[in-house]
């Protein structure tokens, strides 16, 4: 039996070609998809093609395009049997994350791909990333979909998506979760780790939550910086601070009057770390503790991305009973480790 997949494009380099005379890069009109890569038709997938209308680099993609992703996936999700997204790479990382909190209970696999160099480029890597994009978004077994969450395909490795960062502009191997295992390697076998998966810990149905607040804001702290700053945040209701090593931050009076007077005005502080692997650890240095005074919540080894898009998701959303703070400790859907 054929799988279906629904492949959405959105934009992004992986969807242009060179114009050859005026040397600059254009969007291609990727209904014509099956003509640019006839292999395609080769694959034991029925692929379906949704692209968006206007093309978008990453860059242009927020809230809005994640509800419409994930309200066309939710609309789409009975007759499919896999989802495909063709991303910029610029933030593809924000918006796996994203649907990976808003799209529940996810029993089929969403699988986001793009490339470094565009399709109709001599050296791409958009080909291998499409194809085996597919392979992925339609692997079945005894009838099971073998990947039930959001994933990131790139350069030879499926990656947990809440748990991708870009950290290359320049290498086709682009992405890395260096908190988690690789979930696939795609070389002469296409291998899948069937521990690393996520799995639903309820039977509850597949639904779209596509709450998304604006009231998040991002700091990362740096040697010598003015907190005056901090009394300048207009009424926000999240503070994401991205601070030193396994959670430490300049100890002075001021940082605890400061983050102090943050939080008498309400304000959730979520502490997360600079470095890339690894996480929070409250406690483990005194200049740590003023954390745990103040009431702050620790995001372990989350990354920005994931940090900042679930506490999108969570405030004030009316679908989470509990507190924002026991909300977001939890671990959702394989983005944190649990302690
Ligand atoms: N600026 C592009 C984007 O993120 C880069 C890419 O697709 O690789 O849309």
């Amino acid at each position: 039996m054929k799988r279906k997949v629904l492949l959405i494009y959105t934009g992004g380099t992986i969807g242009m070609e060179k114009d050859y005379e005026t040397g600059s890069l254009q969007a291609f009109d990727f209904g014509n998809i099956f003509k640019k890569i006839p292999e395609m038709k080769l694959l034991e997938c029925e692929v379906s093609v949704h692209p968006f209308k206007k093309p978008l680099d990453s860059s242009d993609m927020g809230p809005e395009e994640w509800k419409i992703i994930a309200n066309y996936i939710g609309k789409n999700y009975d007759n499919y049997d896999g989802f495909l997204i063709l991303h910029g790479t610029d933030t593809m990382s924000y918006t796996a994350s994203a649907l990976s909190f808003m799209l529940k209970n996810l029993t089929k696999p969403v699988i986001l791909t793009g490339s470094q160099l565009p399709i109709g480029d001599l050296r791409t890597d958009a080909k291998e990333n499409l194809l085996t994009g597919l392979y992925y978004a339609s692997l079945y077994e005894n009838d099971e979909a073998v990947i039930q969450e959001v994933a990131v395909y790139f350069e030879y490795k499926l990656l947990r998506g809440n748990r991708t960062l870009k950290y290359s502009a320049e290498f086709f191997d682009a992405y890395q979760t260096p908190n988690y295992p690789v979930l696939g390697q795609s070389g002469v076998h296409l291998n899948v780790s069937k521990d690393c998966l996520w799995r639903n810990k309820t039977s509850e149905p597949f639904r779209v939550d596509n709450h998304i607040s604006q009231d998040v804001l991002f700091w990362r702290i740096f040697p010598g910086m003015h907190l005056n700053h901090f009394n300048e945040i207009p009424n926000v209701k999240v503070l994401v601070l991205q601070v030193f090593g396994s959670g430490t931050i300049f100890n002075t009076e001021k940082t605890q009057r400061t983050l102090q007077s943050l939080r008498d005005q309400d304000t959730e502080i979520v502490v997360i770390s600079q470095c890339v692997s690894g996480g929070i650890r409250f406690g483990k240095y005194t200049n740590s503790n003023i954390f745990k005074k103040i009431g702050a919540i620790s995001g372990n080894d989350i990354t920005s991305e994931s940090a900042i898009t679930k506490a999108m998701h969570l405030l004030d959303n009316p679908n989470y009973t509990g507190t924002f703070a026991e909300n977001f400790s939890k671990n959702l859907c394989g983005e944190v480790s649990e302690n």
